[in-house]
């Protein structure tokens, strides 16, 4: 398996450590959606355009505690988020995924989130390489719109 270049990741590792709970701080500017369940976020140090992460409301949740209607509710998130990313983008295919603890590559807090990757064939070639962080935040922040476009036209049935 190839590995995709990112050198923004490395700004994110030596953030990881000082950086309080990116879903607990109230970041308009990368929210997609908050509701009682849960809330729907980009990430800023994206594997992949459109990469979001959804995430249950409530700090420090492992997801061995959360009860049959936690479960549900959080992956309707989940559900909510595939949609999304299959309206703006119609990618070839889409990566879910839970990291748990540090050693599995969950550097983000202790807040449970789930990860939704766009994939596209040959996608190790075709990720745009940004090593401006402003340029980074700017083309978060377009996608961001065109997500919450999406998440309009599917709440009204389109
Ligand atoms: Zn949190």
């Amino acid at each position: 398996m190839k590995h995709m270049w990112a050198p923004w990741r490395m700004e994110y590792i030596e953030q990881i450590e000082s950086e309080e709970c990116i879903f607990c701080k109230n970041d308009e500017q990368m929210t997609v959606i908050k509701n009682e369940n849960y809330i729907i976020l980009m990430n800023k140090f994206p594997y992949n355009n459109g990469h979001i992460m959804v995430a249950p409301i409530i700090h420090n949740t492992m997801i061995e505690e959360l009860n049959p209607r936690e479960l549900t509710a959080l992956f309707e998130g989940v559900q909510l988020g595939v949609k999304i990313i299959k309206k703006v983008y119609s990618p070839d295919g889409i990566n879910v995924g839970i990291n748990m603890g540090r050693s599995a590559g969950a550097g983000i807090c202790d807040h449970l989130h789930i990860h939704i990757v766009p994939r596209w064939n040959g996608d190790t070639n075709f990720m745009p390489i940004f090593n401006d962080t402003k340029l980074i935040s700017e083309a978060l922040e377009k996608t961001k719109n065109k997500f919450i476009n999406a998440l309009r036209e599917i709440e009204n049935g389109e």
